[in-house]
């Protein structure tokens, strides 16, 4: 056994609204400790910590915007989040779900909170990772993976808790979502004292997220709403929840070829980001009503 160790612990950033609806703290990238490449191909984290919102008539949300080269993944711990995109997918996502949208030639899609739940108004908790493309996906079909909390794998840790396996693997259970690279993304929920071992590929790219209450990793303790990135050596380690913790652990292979962002595209080269606003505003990513 190798222990992997914590190399920075990150806390929350003041927050700021994406639209009206996501009051999120940004982990990925992150300017002073993380780029895109340190956490590949987890290129951005954004977390919505939780946040009251008033009951509303008009749901607040993200209107019709356009991604290419890359996937977006939502993970619901609190209130319920309505998408639409203009491949035909869509749908709600509530407490516990998770939907992962393959945008990669191009989407149009609009993020709101549902209907009902905005109606009564709560708190409202989730987080939204862009995950990054191989160079041959980035240009594949649009694909979309609505999965509901029943769905989701789950490795029973008995008197400690349980670990749902939404993508990739845990004691050899697979998870849920099917993804383009290797990639591990797992929500464990641990009682009180409970403890969970994990295992991952040295150079794999892995961190965690405390989504509620309080762990301590290798013994060094990680707060509520922080962010803790691991180092690329040694393979193990162990969470344990000193009360009652909801943990979102992501880990990685890296993918091996150069990142070139802008606002919505994540593609290879800057003549690929031209072709993306191209086709954009020629209409090439489909039509979807505001
Ligand atoms: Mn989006």
């Amino acid at each position: 056994m190798t222990t992997k160790k914590i190399e920075l612990i990150i806390a929350p950033k003041t927050p700021h609204f994406v639209g009206d609806g996501f009051r999120v703290h940004n982990f990925i990238p992150s300017a002073y400790h993380l780029d895109m490449e340190r956490m590949n191909p987890f290129i951005m984290m954004d977390y919505n910590s939780k946040h009251y919102f008033a009951p509303t008539e008009k749901p607040r949300g993200v209107g019709v915007h356009p991604h290419r080269g890359f996937e977006t993944v939502t993970i619901a711990y609190n209130g319920k989040v309505e998408h639409h995109d203009s491949a035909g997918g869509g749908g709600i996502i509530a407490e516990g779900d998770v939907q992962w949208m393959t945008a990669a030639s191009g989407v149009l899609h609009k993020e709101f909170h549902e209907t009902e739940w905005a109606k009564k108004g709560g708190v409202f908790q989730m987080v939204q990772l862009w995950i990054n493309l191989p160079k041959k996906d980035k240009m594949s079909s649009p694909k979309y993976q609505a999965i509901k909390n029943t769905e989701i794998a789950k490795v029973d840790l008995d008197k400690n808790g349980l670990v749902e396996v939404i993508a990739g693997e845990y004691n050899n259970v697979k998870g849920s979502a099917s993804t383009f690279t290797p990639i591990h993304l797992l929500n464990a929920k641990l009682n009180t004292g409970g403890k969970a071992y994990f295992r991952f590929p040295a150079h794999y790219n892995t961190a965690l997220l405390v989504v509620e209450g309080e762990i301590k990793v290798n013994d060094e303790i990680v707060a509520t709403d922080y962010f803790a990135l691991f180092e690329n050596k040694g393979e193990d380690f162990i969470v344990e929840a000193t009360e009652n913790a909801i943990v979102l652990i992501l880990s990685g292979e890296p993918i091996k070829e150069p990142i070139v962002a802008h606002g919505p595209f994540v593609m290879n080269t800057e003549e690929e980001i031209m072709q993306a606003f191209n086709d954009f505003n020629n209409g090439k990513f489909g039509y979807l009503e505001d």
